[in-house]
């Protein structure tokens, strides 16, 4: 079995679909809502559950209706919730979400619990990080805490994933205790001031990362795939597999959960890659973000599929 620890947030989207968009001071009625669970940490737990892993989550909810709805929810998908704790101190994370007829959205989102996680709270079951495989972080939590929980992982040899989104200068310390960071094109040129737009530039983005400490940059790229770039200046591509994508919300938390599991199952890049491109390219098929993440055998029935039509 695959241990996976993920520390990160957890929200409910309230999703609010429109004829269109409203401006400033406008009210637009006559909108359908959906309730979703979301955040970042919460997804890529249930991506890496999905996918046959042992999971575990550490993160904050609110002592609230909401929390006690993410706590079910991701405990009845399997996912070990000791580490959730529930702050009386915040509501649990919310994103309100609308999205028009064509598909664009806007989102504003409040942290509430998820940045009332502590360092302290998180030591309380540093047990969790020392039994894990990976571990798995975003930024969607205080980064004090990302910083520690990374330092705890290295001290225990635990590999580490750090997917920087959203996204916020990193010093090269933290960067020095990634094994495995996987910065999107966007969050790739803001960690480096570079623009990152190809191959050559992502490549060139990957490298400054690496100087900075990191192990190996994965730079994810869409639609065109993966650039995984390691020491010594060595880097692979990665194509995307091809799908008819609907919505890509998740794809990177898709990728990042099946990275963790191909990972803590003793794979190497060449082999977690493929299996975390699958992943988020099925994700890209259906609406939705935990809703879409893909079972095991269907990501292994879509690699089948696609190795049957070469
Ligand atoms: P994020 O969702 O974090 O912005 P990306 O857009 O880079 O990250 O997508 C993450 C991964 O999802 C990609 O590396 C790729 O594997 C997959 N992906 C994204 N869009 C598509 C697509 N249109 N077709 C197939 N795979 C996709």
């Amino acid at each position: 079995m695959s241990r996976v620890c993920v520390i990160g947030s957890a929200n409910v989207d309230f999703t609010v679909a429109l004829s269109r968009l409203p401006l400033p001071g406008e009210t637009v009625s006559g909108g359908t809502l959906l309730v979703n669970l979301g955040g970042k940490g919460a997804n890529q737990a249930v991506a890496a559950r999905r996918l046959g892993g042992e999971v575990r989550m550490i993160g904050c909810v609110g002592d609230d209706a909401d929390g006690r709805r993410i706590r079910e929810s991701l405990a009845a998908a399997g996912i070990g919730v000791g580490g959730l704790s529930a702050s009386r101190e915040a509501a649990t994370g919310t994103a309100l979400i609308m999205v028009d007829a064509q598909g664009r959205n806007q989102i504003a989102v409040a942290p509430g619990a998820n940045h009332r996680l502590t360092v302290e709270m998180v030591a309380a079951y540093a047990e969790s990080i020392a039994w894990a495989d990976v571990v798995a972080c975003q930024l969607e939590t205080p980064l004090p805490v990302v910083r520690w929980v990374l330092e705890e992982a290295r001290r225990h040899d635990v590999t580490t994933i750090l997917n920087p989104a959203p996204v916020q200068p990193l010093d090269h310390e933290i960067l020095a205790l990634v094994d495995f960071l996987t910065p999107n094109e966007h969050e790739a040129a803001h960690l480096t001031g570079l623009a990152v737009d190809s191959l050559d530039s992502a490549r060139a983005a990957a490298g400054r990362l690496l100087a900075s400490g990191a192990v190996a940059v994965l730079v994810t790229l869409g639609a065109r795939g993966v650039l995984a770039c390691c020491g010594g200046d060595r880097a692979a591509h990665f194509p995307a597999f091809p799908v008819e994508a609907v919505d890509t919300t998740a794809a990177g938390d898709a990728f990042n959960g099946a990275l963790a599991v191909g990972l803590a199952a003793g794979g190497t890049l060449e082999q977690a890659i493929p299996l975390a491109n699958a992943a988020a390219a099925l994700a890209c098929t259906k609406r939705g973000a935990q809703d879409s993440l893909p079972e095991r055998a269907e990501v292994e029935a879509f690699l089948r599929s696609l190795d049957g039509s070469r």
